[in-house]
């Protein structure tokens, strides 16, 4: 699987997230089927426009470390989301070789040819050109061809798409058969996703911005050196749009990762980039951001209770479990099949949140799950929540805590329990006040006590 992945300019924006999100559930859902999954994402770490050269040079750092700072940043946000690491991440500097290289092939077959400014792809040669995105190739006009630029005068049919650019004075460069000069964007993926899955292989993603031109490119790059297919399955996820516009960085438009998860929590995020079909257009609401903030922390109570009583919990199932025990079948299947139907996050979200409000119901009837029980629910947030929360069921979820923390709530909330067996209820509440305080949220059943650390987010959501 090959995903195109970050321009490291800038840190990234929910928009960008939402898709690396998406992939991070199809992997993990490919996976929980039985699939091995060998998945590339690059960085475009060459993009170089006035823009940023600007930037570079009132920030006084030369280009290189101005994009290994933003490579670095992305990478993090990534983590940050509960995003795997691809098994690659190819730096598209690395690579100059071989996109020199895939050029040098398409000029000898005859595909690109090199003028005063660069060199170029001939999509007059290329009878299948436009077959993905269904962009005829008469219609083509200037500037319609996304990044390339209106100074490129010198090609020979409009529609004509850079290879590799020839540099001018003060602009980053490398050495090549043309002279000093940079890849065009393109044919940075087709030699990337040759390089590390072959001529041909399974699943091609991206966002809808990269339908036309970016694959319909790399799709004529690539097939017209080895004349097969590039990828059998190509997904690409719609935009995550602002009032109605796209969100995107020219626009100042602009909702980075960062912030977001400082506000509401990693898990209220991923979440939130859940709650739309990947094919669907989705818009920045903070009522939804609100909606999804409730989702996770129904998540992390569920979670709470789970752990609480899968080692405090009476050892064989009890009264009334038997409900429990069928939602949760129900919900894997719902989960499945929502899943096999075209990555449906929305539904599978639901049936994690069915299992949720039924685990609640059961609390408030009973006061207790058994050990039994709460070990299967716990297997099951372990596999298909994780298809969902991917990392973020370990680091947000579970809430590993050292062990003197965790020592020391215990501690507070086992005093507190005991002040209120004593019916000194004042005293009580000023301990469950100061926990909460400190971000623990305690939840009393019938003969035990519950709790919880939540995201100062989703404190507030709950005020
Ligand atoms: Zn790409």
């Amino acid at each position: 699987m090959y995903t195109c992945g970050l321009t490291v300019n800038d840190v990234m924006h929910l928009g960008h997230a939402r898709a690396y999100v998406i992939w991070d559930v199809l992997t993990r859902y490919l996976e929980y089927l039985g699939y091995e999954v060998f998945h590339v994402s690059n960085v475009t770490d060459i993009s170089i426009d006035d823009k940023i050269l600007r930037r570079v040079n009132e920030s006084n750092v030369s280009f290189q470390q101005h994009v290994n700072r933003y490579t670095q940043l992305y990478l993090e946000d990534r983590l940050k989301l509960g995003i795997a690491p691809a098994n690659v991440h190819p730096l598209a500097t690395q690579h100059i070789q071989e996109m020199i290289d895939l050029v040098q092939k398409l000029i000898e077959k005859g595909f690109a040819y090199e003028t005063d400014d660069g060199v170029y792809f001939r999509i007059s040669r290329f009878q299948s050109y436009g077959s993905l995105s269904g962009v005829a190739r008469d219609r083509l006009e200037a500037g319609s061809s996304g990044r390339v630029s209106k100074d490129e005068y010198s090609k020979e049919e409009v529609g004509d798409f850079v290879l590799w650019k020839k540099s001018k004075p003060g602009e980053p460069y490398w050495h090549s058969p043309w002279g000093l000069g940079r890849p065009g964007w393109h044919i940075e993926c087709s030699a990337m996703a040759m390089k590390y899955l072959g001529e041909s292989f399974d699943i091609h993603c991206g966002g809808e911005e990269h339908v036309f031109p970016h694959h319909e490119n790399e799709i004529a790059q690539s097939e017209a050196v080895s004349g097969r297919p590039l990828a059998r399955y190509w997904l690409h996820v719609r935009h995550l749009v602002l009032d109605g516009g796209k969100m995107s960085k020219s626009t100042g438009e602009f909702v980075s990762v960062r912030d977001a998860v400082e506000q509401y929590g990693p898990l209220s995020v991923r979440v939130f980039l859940l709650l739309t079909h990947y094919r669907k257009t989705m818009s920045l609401d903070q009522d939804v951001f609100k909606t999804a903030s409730k989702h996770a922390d129904k998540l992390g109570a569920l979670w709470a209770a789970i752990q609480h009583f899968s080692v405090k919990g009476q050892p064989f199932p009890q009264t009334g479990e038997d409900r429990l025990l069928m939602q949760l079948s129900q919900s894997r299947s719902v989960f499945e099949e929502a899943m096999s139907r075209d990555l449906s996050t929305p539904l599978a979200l639901s049936a994690i949140l069915k299992l949720a409000r039924e685990t609640a119901r059961h609390l408030d009837n009973h006061g207790s799950i058994s050990k039994d029980t709460a070990f299967m629910i716990h297997v099951f947030l372990k596999t298909v929540g994780t298809v969902l929360f991917g990392d973020l069921v370990a680091s947000e979820l579970e809430q590993k805590q050292e062990g003197v923390f965790k020592d020391l709530v215990e501690f507070a909330v086992e005093q507190r329990d005991k002040l209120r067996s004593e019916q000194k209820y004042n005293d009580a509440d000023l301990v469950r006040k100061r926990l909460e305080g400190l971000g623990m949220v305690l939840q009393d059943l019938s003969g035990s006590t519950i709790w919880r650390r939540v995201h100062r987010g989703n404190r507030e959501s709950q005020g």
